[in-house]
């Protein structure tokens, strides 16, 4: 186990090995209290008070894959399924847009038929017209073809966001069926497209999965800087009774070191990349009251207000307990600005508050 000093001389060092990142994740007590404090000020140093907003619609839970760990998967059928309809995300953009967000995310069950990718174009040039074209939109719609990513650029939406969910192969293979529509080597592919196409690019994991181990969270770090990724969302594993992989829920870490291990990769990770955006998730609060708030302190910079119509939101549970599916958007935004200033953090309204390492990885 380490110590405070070993800590401090090892994040000195900007040490971020194999074997430090793992020792480094498997701190507790007042070592990683060190962690947490290093990471604090790095934070400050870099990013300041800021926090960015970007308003969530999730525009639909329909859904051609069957991931073993998500509620929404295609074989769950006790889930009613549903779509927004345009007019609704519209209202949606122009709540964020009048709320000082200056960016939205666009989040949905994978399909990627043509009825579908059609449906989202013009959605896009709606919500731009709308809007003046004054707010950034991101997409997290899953594996497409360049085609696909290539036609929605186009429209303007120029950041998406696709976690790996596990960089490593073997524990890729093992949440998810083995069935030629989940292969971990086309999810890496995409990422590859998504930045040759242009596009900010986010990726992110799930943290205290079954099966995985300090050696994967360490590697999943690793992954993000050789993938030089612009943005990250990650955040605890929660199970799902109708789910496959809830047989193995005994596998799984208990909640509070689920999430103090998210918290230690918040920290690790805005350490390792100093200029990249990190979202505080909502899983982290679902694990944890105040979650979000902590994430924010030891390194995070970005939250998402959810903006989806209540009504549709019982029915967008990736995972149980997720908190917020009774309000509307007035509530959750004004619950979250309450929570960031009482964090001592600002909220930084009406900047579109880009990735600064995407600025400086393409010049622009
Ligand atoms: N279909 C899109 C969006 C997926 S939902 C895509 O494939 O990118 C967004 C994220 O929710 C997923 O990437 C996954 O990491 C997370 N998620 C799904 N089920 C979860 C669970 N049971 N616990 C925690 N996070 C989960």
């Amino acid at each position: 186990m380490m110590t405070t000093q070993e800590v401090r001389d090892v994040l000195q060092r900007r040490d971020f090995s194999p074997a430090s990142l793992m020792a480094l994740l498997g701190t507790r007590g007042e070592a990683m209290e060190a962690l947490f404090q290093e990471a604090e000020l790095f934070r400050h140093r870099i990013s300041g008070r800021k926090v960015y907003l970007r308003g969530l619609v999730e525009l639909s839970n329909r859904c051609a894959k069957d991931c073993y760990y998500c509620g929404v998967r295609r074989s769950n059928d006790t889930v009613a399924r549903y779509s927004v309809r345009p007019e609704e995300v519209v209202n949606a953009a122009l709540f964020a847009r009048d709320h000082g967000f200056a960016s939205m995310v666009l989040q949905s069950g994978e399909r990627s038929d043509r009825h579908f990718v059609r449906e989202v174009s013009l959605l896009l040039e709606e919500i731009h017209r709308h809007t003046g074209g004054e707010l950034h939109i991101t997409r997290s719609m899953g594996e497409q073809s360049r085609q696909t990513y290539k036609e929605w650029y186009d429209l303007g939406a120029h950041r998406y966001l696709l976690r790996i969910e596990a960089s490593d192969p073997e524990l890729y293979a093992r949440l998810h069926p083995d069935d030629g529509l989940h292969r971990y080597e086309d999810r890496v592919e995409s990422l590859l497209l998504l930045k040759d196409v242009g596009y900010q690019t986010g990726t992110g994991v799930m943290i205290g999965l079954p099966f995985q181990r300090l050696e994967h969270l360490a590697a999943d770090l690793l992954f993000f800087r050789t993938m030089d990724i612009d943005m990250v969302g990650m955040g605890p594993y929660i199970e799902h009774e109708q789910t496959p992989l809830y047989v193995h829920r005994q596998l799984i870490p208990d909640k509070e070191t689920r999430f103090l291990l998210s918290m230690k990769m918040v920290a690790l990770l805005r350490l390792m990349m100093p200029d990249i955006n990190i979202a505080a998730t909502t899983a982290m609060q679902t694990i944890q009251e105040g979650g979000r708030e902590f994430a924010l302190k030891v390194g995070a910079n970005v939250v998402m207000p959810n903006l989806t119509p209540t009504k549709y939101r019982e029915n967008y549970l990736l995972y149980k307990d997720k908190p917020g599916i009774d309000q509307d958007a007035e509530d959750t935004t004004e619950s979250l600005t309450r929570m960031i200033h009482a964090a001592g953090l600002e909220v930084a309204l009406n900047e579109w508050g880009d990735s600064m390492h995407f600025r400086k990885r393409t010049n622009y």
